[in-house]
């Protein structure tokens, strides 16, 4: 952690202790997590209009019709990456506000990120920016195409709910590698699998609430 991000990790308020009282209580308890959540300024991640309720459990507009998930569901899936994964690389899908890309970002040695909407896309890449975080990469794509050069990862999490997993995304897993992905069929539900000589061995599930993972790209 550089001297920049201090600045904002400087940053806590009493909404912020209450959601990590309510994360604890309902069983995240990996206290380097919790302490970035307390710190990492979320409402600055959200349209202003509902800043007010950022800190609270959940999702909440982050403009073009789409949702930051709400605390426990981030908690929940950074909470599997710190259990299962290496913390090398980690590719991820639907970059949205970048709240999920920030606190990855401090857990990861690299980030790639996408996103198909351009204007979130630009605002998240610019908030990260500002925020002194210098270890993503951004891409505006379709995510089920993958990242747009060849990328080895060690994970791969997804923030937007499909019927299957895209190829590209397995493909670019190493082995032992871990997917963490929302999946429509055959119920709504969120999984962590852990890639085994091609083979999947699932972890971890539980209750699933995304927007749609969509194909093209968006470009206004
Ligand atoms: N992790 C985000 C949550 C974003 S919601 C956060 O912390 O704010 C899911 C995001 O996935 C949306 O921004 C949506 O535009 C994006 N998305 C949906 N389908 C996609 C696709 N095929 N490729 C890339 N991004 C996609």
């Amino acid at each position: 952690m550089t001297i920049e991000h201090l600045q904002y990790l400087k940053h806590s308020n009493s909404k912020a202790s209450k959601m990590v009282t309510e994360l604890q209580q309902k069983g995240i308890h990996h206290e380097a997590l919790l302490q970035l959540m307390l710190t990492i300024p979320r409402h600055d991640f959200v349209e202003s209009a509902f800043s007010h309720l950022a800190y609270s459990a959940t999702p909440l507009p982050i403009g073009k019709s789409q949702t930051i998930s709400q605390p426990l569901t981030v908690a929940v899936m950074t909470q599997w990456l710190l259990k299962y994964s290496r913390l090398g690389r980690v590719l991820e899908v639907g970059t949205g506000s970048g709240y999920q890309t920030c606190i990855l970002s401090h857990f990861f040695n690299k980030v790639h990120t996408i996103e198909r909407q351009k204007s979130l896309f630009d605002t998240a890449h610019q908030r990260l920016s500002k925020m002194a975080i210098r270890n993503v990469e951004f891409h505006h794509g379709d995510g089920h195409l993958g990242w747009p050069t060849t990328l080895k990862v060690d994970a791969v999490i997804v923030t937007a709910m499909a019927n299957k997993v895209p190829l590209a995304l397995t493909d670019c897993l190493k082995d032992k590698g871990i997917l963490i992905m929302p999946l429509d069929q055959p119920e709504p539900m969120i999984g962590c699998w852990q890639k085994l000589n091609d083979q999947w061995k699932r972890l971890e599930d539980g209750p699933a609430q995304f927007v749609p993972m969509l194909e093209g790209l968006v470009c206004d």
